[in-house]
């Protein structure tokens, strides 16, 4: 697929796969969705299955492509469902099957490097370098099981980082964590390299696949699309609205407000933005802060 051709079709959504690499035995390729908006405007990324085994996250980017009507958008998507096709065809753990890297450790990438790098780079070429917003989605890997929540890319200045926060509360998250800044490697080193906000949502386990999971990232992206009237107009869609109250320090921030969930429920939420995590223990925090703020309720 040439993804500029596909941008260039207003009112259609275009199938087709990104060749990324072969060996002397397979060919290697992404497959990609774009959805032009019959009128013209800013244009979103999703990425689904940069960990092959965070299968709702999967699911729930392709329940929105299926969903998504490009005669009532304004702007465009480009979604990548599945980035990691060996590890989702392999279900290994955490690393490709390979060259045994994390995918998520490889981006911008290396356009000489193993398969792992080489898709990197095509992602951040083909794909992350048009878009004016990135979420990549994700979950728990094999022996993993998040029980949703969202993170925040850091850097690229406040401006940047706000819009950022802003696109995590349209997942019906109860906390947000911020990536710093210093983190490279990740999808969201877009936000550093590009200056375009990305969000990373955190939700399921490979084995059961649950179905709140997966509406967990189909109402994240959804409400996403609707309510960023910057990149896209469809008001079929009901919003979800943070009015939120900030408080805290230059390290940690307290947010809180009421959220109205797209399905119509009204709850107290608490936001919780942690500066100073590390990447890699983004998740237990989070999960431990969940269990605190929920004690405290
Ligand atoms: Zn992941």
């Amino acid at each position: 697929m040439n993804v500029e051709e596909a941008l260039g079709k207003r009112g259609e959504k275009s199938y087709g796969f990104i060749e990324v690499g072969s060996t002397s035995v397979n060919t290697y390729r992404i497959p990609v969705v774009v959805i032009a908006g019959k009128k013209p405007g800013k244009t979103v990324g999703f990425l689904g299955g940069t960990h092959g085994t965070e299968y709702a996250s999967i699911e729930g980017l392709i329940r929105t492509t299926r969903e998504l009507d490009p005669s009532e958008m304004s702007g465009n998507v480009i979604a990548v469902t599945v980035l990691n096709g060996p590890h989702f065809e392999h279900r290994s753990a955490f690393l490709s099957p390979i060259d045994q890297l994390n995918q998520n450790r490889q981006f911008p990438g290396d356009p000489e490097g193993t398969l792992s790098k080489r898709t990197a780079y095509v992602v951040f070429q083909e794909v992350i370098s048009r878009c004016d917003a990135l979420a990549d989605l994700h979950g728990g890997d094999i022996g993993e099981d998040i029980d949703s929540m969202v993170i925040a890319g850091g850097g690229g200045g406040e401006d940047v980082e706000r819009m950022a926060i802003d696109m995590a509360r349209c997942f019906p998250t109860e906390y947000v964590s911020q990536l710093p800044a210093s983190v490279s490697g990740l999808t969201m080193t877009a936000q550093k390299e590009y200056g375009i906000p990305c969000v990373t949502s955190e939700a399921g386990t490979p084995y059961p696949v649950r179905e709140r999971h997966i509406q967990f990232h189909y109402e994240g992206v959804k409400t996403f699309s609707s309510t960023s009237k910057c990149f896209l107009v469809n008001r079929r869609w009901p919003r979800l609205l943070l009015t939120p109250r900030v408080t805290g320090s230059k390290h940690r921030t307290l947010v809180s407000g009421t959220v109205s969930t797209s399905w119509g429920q009204e709850s107290r939420r608490v936001i919780w933005l942690v500066r100073s995590l590390t990447c890699s223990g983004t998740s237990l925090r989070a999960m431990w802060l969940l269990r605190m703020l929920r004690s405290r309720s």
